[in-house]
């Protein structure tokens, strides 16, 4: 009974609701749309086309439990209503999945993922890093859920290679200015490049760079919205730290950021706009928001939005040869234990491997399922691999997007 308070609270308090109704309703659409849509669907092909290979992912929690079982956890102790020791997540994750060795070694929680890393070989990978780095101790005020991982487990993200984190999320302040500012130390002292936090908002808002020799740049946006829980307080103003904060989905928002991106892009460049964005848990995908999308690629020059802050993959859209990633879902976290979602898989996510061509156009877009047990990365079992493919040709449909899953396991966007 306790341990059913227990995870029916955290659910609750990570923000979760059951919009269970929309999944029936999705699942009941006819078949035969979708054997129409498959006769319209081009498949791309990579041959010839490959020019640079992005990698990107949704949520990347590396705090809490996950901290716990690093070589060096940082102090125990939570602030969240029902729960009071961050060891609270390694046994309810234990008592589901059976006991881990700890500590593990930093590469272990991402398991399987650097063997894909080794097949695709991405040209640059970016996560959003969905905590604090820091010993900071200041919890901000009411706030039900604090992460963070201790700075000298910073090793467990350069042990992947991770180029950039995304950081205008609503987890980068939870421990304070002084929490933040650590994170950005730490993370820029491990030659990681961070974008959409700082110390003002000319720091929130620069881009991060990444050079490749002989192909250009890739150049990340991060902006974080009050729609994924970013407080508007946590917006970097003037000489004051903090994320770089959209505060809505107007065309006046999109025309700024335009004029800030073609301030920036030059020729050959891959912009990336990364927006931490809607709701924890459901499919649906508000107007203003694919709105959004489709004026940062049209008038802001964007060649891929990288959408994330839902528990669980959503659709993908390609429009105008650029890719939207409307949500990545989860990567890695410490929720194994808990219970309440089941109904979205919020176990499974995706590795998605993004091929530009020389013109800056989506050329392919490969996809590996995974899912989170043990706190690591793990290729998704056969029947999670189903689940996914389900999942994108269902919520792919009104985008014109589906999934082929070809004999390894892996998926190849089809659109039109
Ligand atoms: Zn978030």
């Amino acid at each position: 009974m306790r341990r059913r308070l227990v995870n029916g609270a955290v659910a609750w308090l990570t923000g979760g609701f059951a919009t269970g109704l929309f999944v029936a309703r999705e699942a009941t659409r006819a078949a035969g749309a979708e054997a129409k849509q498959m006769s319209r669907s081009v498949v791309h092909p990579d041959a010839g086309s490959s020019h640079l290979t992005l990698f990107l992912c949704g949520d990347v929690m590396t705090g809490r439990g996950i901290d716990q079982v690093l070589p060096h956890p940082g102090k125990p102790h939570l602030f969240e209503p029902y729960m009071r020791s961050v060891r609270g997540y390694v046994a309810l994750a234990e008592e589901k999945t059976g006991p881990l060795k700890r500590p593990v070694d930093f590469a272990y929680v991402w398991g399987d993922a650097p063997a894909e890393f080794e097949r695709v070989r991405p040209d640059v990978r970016i996560i959003n890093l969905e905590t604090a780095v820091t010993t900071a101790e200041d919890a901000w005020p009411g706030k039900g859920i604090h992460y963070r991982m201790h700075p000298a487990n910073v090793p467990c993200i350069t042990a992947a290679g991770i180029h950039c984190c995304v950081l205008a999320n609503n987890h980068v302040l939870d421990w304070g200015y002084d929490g933040l500012r650590e994170t950005l130390d730490v993370l820029r002292g491990a030659g990681i490049r961070v974008a959409g936090a700082g110390r003002n908002d000319a720091e929130a808002a620069a881009p991060a760079i990444i050079e490749l020799t002989g192909k250009g740049r890739v150049v990340v946006f991060s902006f974080g919205t009050e729609s994924a829980g970013v407080p508007r307080a946590w917006a970097a103003h003037g000489n004051r730290a903090g994320v770089n904060f959209l505060p809505d989905f107007s065309e006046r928002s999109a025309d700024s950021i335009a004029r800030q991106i073609r301030a920036a892009k030059r020729p050959g460049d891959i912009v990336v706009a990364s927006i931490h964005w809607g709701s924890n848990w459901g499919y649906e995908i508000p107007d203003e928001q694919r709105a959004f999308a489709h004026r940062l690629i049209d008038a802001a020059a964007v060649d891929v939005v990288h959408g994330h802050s839902s528990h669980h993959p959503q659709a993908i859209e390609v429009h105008r040869g650029k890719p939207i990633l409307y949500g990545c879902g989860d990567f890695l976290n410490d929720y194994e234990g808990i219970s309440g979602h089941e109904s979205y898989r919020p176990d499974l996510a995706l590795m998605y491997f993004l091929t530009f061509d020389a013109a800056g156009s989506l050329a392919r877009l490969a996809m590996t399922p995974t899912q989170i047990r043990r706190f690591r990365v793990n290729r998704a079992p056969d029947e999670g691999a189903r689940w996914l493919e389900r999942m994108l040709n269902r919520e792919g449909r009104p985008y014109s997007t589906r999934v082929d899953r070809v004999p390894d396991n892996t998926f190849l966007l089809r659109w039109r």
